[in-house]
């Protein structure tokens, strides 16, 4: 009898979806918690942070921290815009578990709004307002799973380490990351984060895709400068600057850059593959050949741009300045290009091949200093990873879990150039929420659903990796 108790017991235990934790309780009654997690997560909208006042978020933060005993600390370069650090500390066991968000938001038009942007207002099953999907969503799943972890008195195999951090969206002076990064470090240093940059795709109510992001491009502007002699405007030269620029644009926007996949992109492309209508199934295999790859990139640069642009070094010409008057040839014009490295690129080599495209001694390439640093692609073989992995499939049975690079950047780009293995997450939206209601839209939004699960995942997450077994 004993031994048969004891035999189900353990089929239980390898049943049970938190059966992880053995001897641990970290079983969560979701629907008790929804009331806390919205709370604070409207009170966090409310808190209005466009590119500053973060240091309001701070003293929200700690109050509710305090509340559960949890000390922290609070770094600041400037005294309105502070980060917070708390650590659950752990066995010692393993390395470090970062989860972090930003607390800054970006700006707003409120008259494209049709409710108040820092209301958090409540309609159509959805939360309305700035910040509701970049970063508030996050920081309220971080900090809810934060004191959850302290609630339940796991044991953890690893320090767990909240960080709220500023200015992430405009960081001139470099407040947040940059700051914790080069300053306090010690403070943050860890094996894995998570953080903002994945997505979840929900189609008819079910999460098919989750995208876990694991790298980005790197921004490596630069300034065309074409120079010649000035002079009178009725006076044609063939040294214009003006005409030397323009020709150098021409031929800058119009060169398709060699396409280079990576561990990333590949794994995106295979999976893509298998889960996409036969037409462009068809066209994520041929970029996986060599050969056949050509063959699309004229239908992804006039179809799918931001495929396009995972392929390659993109260079988009986006300013242009020259001249005083309409009578007066300038002795100099300039243009500026975003130009969006894959990781890994050597830019130097990759400016000498710009060079040779305009091939016009007239017209230097001025390299623009980076903002962010660069760093390789976080790991698909890690603990971290197959954990996100697992999480997914058990939460969205059939889902497909895609390794994802974004085209744009992050603060991630900081910590993967320390060596943390940082992954991006996010809330699961619809194909028609990402492209109305997403982040830095004209009105942003996510429906309460969504918020709840969310908070779910990375407490799971978090919890499998981080409790000791
Ligand atoms: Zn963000």
């Amino acid at each position: 009898m004993r031994n048969v108790v004891a035999v189900s017991f353990l089929a239980l235990l390898l049943l049970a979806p938190a059966s992880t934790t053995q001897g641990q309780n970290t079983t969560v009654n979701w629907e008790k918690e929804k009331a806390e997690i919205l709370q604070h997560y409207r009170a966090l909208v409310q808190i209005k942070t466009p590119y500053s006042n973060e240091t309001k978020v701070v003293e929200y933060l700690k109050k509710v921290l305090d509340a559960e005993g949890i000390p922290s600390k609070t770094f600041a370069l400037d005294p309105n815009r502070a980060n917070l650090v708390a650590r659950l500390k752990g066995t010692g066991s393993k390395r470090p578990l970062l989860i972090l968000a930003h607390t800054d938001v970006v700006d707003v038009q409120p008259e494209k709004w049709p409710v108040d942007p820092f209301g958090a207002v409540m309609r159509d099953g959805y939360i309305w307002g700035r910040g509701t999907i970049d970063d508030k969503d996050k920081l309220v799943a971080m900090l809810m799973t934060f004191i959850l972890v302290k609630r339940s008195g796991a044991v953890l195999d690893r320090d767990l380490i909240f960080l709220a951090e500023s200015g992430e969206e405009a960081d001139p002076t470099g407040v947040g990351i940059n700051f914790m990064v080069n300053q306090h470090f010690d403070e943050i240093n860890a094996e894995f984060a998570l953080t903002e940059g994945g997505t979840m795709r929900l189609e008819n109510g079910q999460v098919k895709v989750v995208q876990v992001g694991t790298t980005e491009k790197v921004p490596k502007r630069a300034r065309l400068v074409a120079t010649g002699t000035s002079g009178h405007g009725s006076v044609p030269r063939v040294d214009n600057p003006v005409v030397h620029l323009g020709a150098a644009v021409e031929k800058i926007g119009n060169w398709e850059t060699p396409m280079h996949l990576n561990e990333t992109t590949r794994a995106y492309f295979e999976k893509l593959a298998g889960i996409s209508p036969p037409d462009k199934a068809a066209r994520c295999r041929a970029l996986l050949d060599p050969q056949r790859g050509k063959t699309v990139q004229r239908y992804l640069a006039e179809n799918e741009p931001s495929m396009y642009s995972m392929l390659r070094t993109s260079i988009v010409p986006t300013m242009l300045k020259a001249g005083v008057g309409a009578n007066v040839i300038p002795s100099e014009a300039e243009a500026t290009l975003d130009i969006r490295a894959l990781p890994g690129e050597d830019i130097d080599e990759f400016y000498g091949e710009m060079k040779r495209v305009i091939n016009d001694p007239a017209v230097k390439i001025v390299p623009i200093p980076a903002t962010r640093p660069e760093a390789p692609p976080s790991r698909l073989d890690t603990e971290m990873y197959r954990v996100l992995e697992q999480v997914s499939k058990r939460m969205y049975p059939g889902v497909t879990v895609l390794p994802a690079m974004s085209t744009g950047a992050s603060d991630m780009a900081q910590l993967r150039a320390k060596g943390i293995q940082a992954y991006g997450l996010g809330p699961a939206v619809t194909d028609e929420d990402r492209a109305q209601y997403g982040a830095h839209s004209d009105v942003e939004r996510l429906s309460e659903a969504s918020l709840y699960r969310f908070v779910e995942f990375a407490w799971n997450s978090v919890t499998e990796i981080a409790v000791k077994k």
